[in-house]
């Protein structure tokens, strides 16, 4: 090859590597443009409803004390200094609205539940699966079952309040955000002992030990969410991790029932299976809130109105006290039958 020839090769090997590296800063550009012009639009679908002076705002428009997840970058309601502005908001579309309805509205439905629940729809499931003469429902029964629902209603109904009023003020979303830890709290607590009483309905005294474990679990909980150092941003894996342990100390009372009643046996009596369920996605929900996954794999504003780590888990929570419920009412049906069959 000349060297004219190996010059002209030369040039047009870098004007490939030219066009290349041109095509893909327009690529990115196109990219940034489409995020841009979705937030835009988005922003103002919000902002054409903007008629009460709820403002939303990107990060860096923030305060500092509103600033806590750095990959969401836009759909953020300014500082509202009002309840109503709050409440106003519920109608709009910010980065807060699915954490907001995605537990306002379980939120409803277990309080539907906790109302007529117990006393008409698990006594007619009762007069199915076991005839018109299954005996009345304890006292018992009727408590842990409905403790439950409180409990769930609580731990949502918290969640979604916290979310809607963080915007208010400092002060506010500090308070709101520990009655959030609060109701998570309450939800496991609530959770453990229900479930425990049918577990151990004939040993009496493992029931109560558990509970009192369980319920001293709960308060150191308590007294730690309500520290305000636990509330930093800085220690939300932290706070994950805490949670994910007082849950996991529900496997104290399944273990001690294997080795006292047998695997197969307090399988039955909780329900093993849905428990199991119940775990995973408790569990799953609180390392994807604790990681922020999967917005932390991508440039921030990737996913600041749907799909980001808190919306998931969110919907874990509810998947998981779903599970709950309906390990709770199996082993209500269960204990139910092995009564049934021995007063028969
Ligand atoms: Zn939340």
């Amino acid at each position: 090859m000349s060297v004219r020839s190996r010059a002209s090769s030369t040039v047009s090997n870098s004007s490939i590597v030219v066009t290349i590296h041109d095509l893909n800063d327009i690529k990115t550009n196109v990219v940034n443009r489409k995020r841009r012009a979705s937030s835009i639009v988005v922003r103002a679908v919000a902002e054409e409803k903007n008629v009460d002076g709820v403002k939303i705002v990107n990060w860096t428009e923030l305060s500092e004390w509103q600033q806590d997840n750095e990959y969401i970058f836009d759909g953020y309601v300014q500082e509202t200094n009002s309840v109503k502005k709050c409440m106003k908001s519920l109608k709009m579309m910010h980065n807060e609205t699915i954490n907001i309805w995605s537990h306002l509205i379980p939120s409803c439905v277990y309080l539907f539940l906790l109302i007529f629940f117990t006393d008409f729809m698990l006594e007619k499931k009762l007069t199915t699966l076991l005839g018109p003469d299954h005996g009345a429902m304890d006292t018992i029964d009727y408590i842990m079952v409905n403790i439950f629902l409180l409990g769930a209603f609580l731990c949502l109904f918290c969640s979604s309040c916290f979310h809607c009023f963080k915007q208010h003020s400092e002060n506010l979303s500090v308070l709101w955000s520990k009655a959030d830890y609060m109701g998570i709290i309450i939800l496991i607590s609530t959770s453990i002992i229900s479930l425990l009483y049918y577990g151990f309905h004939d040993n009496l005294f493992l029931c109560k030990l558990f509970t009192v474990l369980t319920t001293i679990f709960g308060a150191v909980c308590g007294v730690f969410v309500l520290n305000d150092r636990f509330n930093h941003k800085d220690w939300k894996a932290i706070r994950a991790m805490f949670f994910i342990m007082f849950a996991a100390s529900g496997l104290l009372p399944i273990i001690t029932g294997c080795f006292y009643f047998g695997i197969q046996e307090a399988v039955n009596r909780v329900q093993l299976e849905y428990v199991f369920y119940e775990a995973v996605c408790y569990i799953t929900g609180a390392l994807i809130y604790g990681f922020k996954i999967p917005e932390c794999y991508y440039k921030p504003g990737k996913f600041d109105y749907v799909f980001n780590s808190h919306q998931i888990f969110h919907i874990f929570c509810v998947a998981g006290s779903i599970f709950h419920f309906k390990a709770l009412v199996a082993s209500f049906v269960h204990a139910k039958m092995g009564i049934h069959q021995i007063s028969a």
